[in-house]
């Protein structure tokens, strides 16, 4: 079995075994979770159920019999798993992955106490990797032929290693010096944790790319402070002004208890605003043990309205930023078949083997991203 995978595979002797890593940070994300997990003990014998749904009292409850559900931090769960299935077999981690990006786990974690969010509670507070160990997996990574490096966490401007004196900043300059790393990308960034220091680290290294995703949540100052976010709508657009030519992404609640319909006009021009060219957009769920577990005051139907109504925003930022691309040329690594991502993680279609960076240039639009040919 992968250590840290989500498929199942075949297990000689001793049994197919799946390993499903759940979610639970909204209700849908439980309920998709938890169809996950059904059909994985349908086809398998054995089923381990592990991540945060794993941690949220009674979220996996009532599941097959052949399912396990293994609470727990995430350090141990690889460990626990292995030792309840047996000692089977294991991909060398040498295997070379097929694989064009490879994301590697800085910290683990959140500290911070969003009234909306349970991450905290299933995930446990903020701790990191020492960054010898992320720099050390990052060599064997690029090592293997993976061009691009996403560092990943929870919380990563919590990334600290104190007694090696490394924060996100150190941090980000060492990885994308890395021999072999062509690009270097941030998963996501709180705004708070967007400051001089780490402007310059994403400026000053050529390999990181120019893209930055920085959750929003809401663009209404009442809505941010019920939400117990710790900025305003103006910290949250000034912070974001050294980057302005940065392809911006975000994520957004939608329907928050409180949230009106001014409040919302608000968020659709902050995003806008902001120069953002994509949302994720999440409608608000009353989580367990969080802050607002007892309100949910936004009719389910106005929360559908919201969402569509923020996502077709997302899709003309996004059509702009693709526009303004055209005629401009790019490095773009292909990932798939007839598929890459630019620089700036704006998706592009051309032809080119996996795994290559194609330098190419823009020539019009489609549904799914910029029309591309070779330069
Ligand atoms: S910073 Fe993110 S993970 Fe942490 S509590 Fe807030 S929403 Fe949750």
């Amino acid at each position: 079995m992968r250590r840290e995978g989500r498929r199942s595979v075949g297990v000689e002797g001793a049994g197919d075994v799946a390993v499903v890593n759940t979610c639970c940070v909204t209700h849908e994300a439980v309920s998709k979770s938890r169809q996950a997990v059904s059909r994985a003990a349908r086809t398998h014998a054995r089923v381990y159920a592990t991540g945060c749904g794993a941690n949220l009292n009674g979220a996996l409850d009532g599941l097959a019999e052949n399912v396990s559900v293994v609470p727990g931090p995430s350090e141990g769960l690889p460990a626990a798993v292995a030792g309840d299935v047996g000692a089977i077999a294991c991909i060398r981690s040498e295997h070379r992955l097929e694989r064009t990006r490879a994301f590697v786990k800085i910290q683990d974690g959140c500290s911070f106490s969003c009234a909306f969010c349970v991450i905290p509670l299933v995930r446990g507070g903020t701790r990191s990797r020492s960054a010898a160990a992320v720099l050390a997996e990052i060599v064997r990574r690029a090592g293997q032929g993976h061009r691009e490096i996403v560092l990943t966490g929870v919380n990563l401007g919590c990334f600290r290693d104190r007694e090696a004196s490394f924060t996100l900043p150190r941090l980000v300059r060492e990885a994308g010096a890395i021999p072999g790393v062509e690009r270097l990308r941030l998963s996501s960034i709180e705004v708070n944790h967007v400051d001089d220091e780490l402007v310059a680290a994403l400026r000053e290294t050529p390999t990181v790319s120019r893209h930055l995703h920085v959750p929003l949540q809401s663009g209404d100052d009442g809505v941010l402070r019920a939400m117990a976010r710790r900025y305003t709508a103006a910290q949250y657009l000034a912070k974001l002004a050294p980057l302005a030519d940065f392809n911006l992404t975000t994520d957004v609640v939608v329907g928050f208890p409180g949230e009106d319909g001014e409040a919302f006009g608000r968020t659709l021009r902050l995003v806008e605003d902001a120069g953002i060219t994509k949302v994720h957009a999440f409608p608000y769920s009353p989580r367990p043990g969080t802050a607002t577990a007892a309100a949910d005051t936004v009719a389910p139907a106005v929360k559908r309205e919201r969402n569509a109504r923020l996502r077709a925003l997302s899709d003309e930022l996004s059509r702009r930023r693709w526009e303004s691309r055209i005629g401009t040329t790019d490095l773009v690594l292909v990932d798939r078949p007839g598929r890459g991502y630019a620089d700036d993680y704006t998706p592009w279609l051309l032809d080119g083997e996996v795994g290559a960076l194609v330098p190419a240039r823009a020539v019009g639009l489609s549904e799914d991203g910029i029309l591309a040919v070779a330069a």
